[in-house]
């Protein structure tokens, strides 16, 4: 049987320190990519200048560092990258699939119908004929998306009807989460994208880009999220602790535990830590997501 070729990748966004919740996707898409005799890659996302804490992409590095992680190839910086991006929003915007709003987030918010990620975004801009000069949105078709999730099994959404077309460059000259993610992932030729489920609902306008861009579409495994005590996500909003780079151990035993494998009885040092973790990591152990239908 011939391997399958993996290339996987870690992209957080530099808007503090790595904590636990962040840990758990590093290590989960580092493990599935090694198991795989995959690659495994780092971005730092700091595309969105105002959400960037100065000095944290270094100490994502550092720690990750500490905590034993090697990756393949060089770090890319979304901030670097505007001339990418900018290359395939001309593309979509030749195939006449782009047109310019001005409406306000206010407006929308009164507006727009809720959908899985906020509101729905009405058409309202659509039909006016704006210059391609403020935000710029994807105009969309009907479209049904569905994909099956090595972890959630089968997703499906329909993206005009639960998100509405969304945006590729705010007006503020940022270019979006989803746009920047999808020609990145694309360039580097990204083959399995593992992250957290905080993340699935992003992952329908991921595939729809693709198609437009006409990219392929990776194979995705969403990873369970850590919940603090209130039951919400663990975040660098939610000030979860930073993880300390001089005790790495018993964090990644916790998150290997978290994500269904305990190694607190084998691994007494880091690196047989990693050369357990890289034996013992299967899909199969993860804690279930339940299958999700947006619409
Ligand atoms: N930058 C995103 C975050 O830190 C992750 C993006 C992704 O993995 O697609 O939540």
């Amino acid at each position: 049987m011939t391997p399958t070729f993996y290339r996987g990748r870690f992209a957080p966004t530099p808007s503090g320190a790595l904590h636990f919740g962040s840990l758990i996707a590093a290590l989960g898409s580092c493990l599935d990519a090694r198991a795989h005799a995959g690659e495994w890659h780092l971005r730092i996302e700091d595309v969105d200048p105002p959400r960037v804490v100065p000095g944290s992409a270094d100490s994502i590095l550092r720690t990750l560092e500490a905590f034993g992680f090697e990756w393949d190839g060089p770090v890319v910086y979304q901030s670097r990258r505007a001339e990418a991006y900018r290359a395939a929003l001309e593309r979509l915007i030749d195939a006449d699939r782009v047109y310019g709003c001005d409406c306000t987030r206010k407006v929308l918010k009164a507006r727009g119908r809720v959908g899985v990620d906020g509101p729905v975004y009405p058409g309202t801009c659509r039909a006016r004929g704006l210059a391609l000069s403020g935000a710029l949105r994807l105009g969309l078709a009907d479209t049904r998306v569905v994909f099956d999730d090595l972890l959630a099994g089968r997703v499906a959404c329909d993206v005009a009807r639960e998100c509405g077309d969304f945006v590729l460059l705010r007006a503020d000259g940022v270019y979006s989460y989803q746009h920047a993610v999808t020609v990145d992932d694309a360039e580097l030729g990204v083959s399995h994208i593992v992250r957290g489920a905080d993340l699935l609902a992003s992952t329908p306008r991921q595939i729809v880009l693709q198609q437009a861009l006409g990219y392929p579409t990776p194979r995705y495994l969403h990873l369970p999220v850590a919940l603090n005590a209130d039951g919400g996500k663990l975040s660098k909003q939610t000030l979860a602790a930073p993880l300390r780079d001089a005790e790495p151990l018993p964090a990644l035993l916790g998150a290997a535990a978290f994500l269904g494998f305990d190694l607190a009885r084998d691994a007494d040092t880091l690196s047989a830590f990693w050369q357990l973790a890289t034996q013992r990591w299967q899909r199969e152990k993860l804690p279930p997501l339940r299958g999700k239908r947006f619409g």
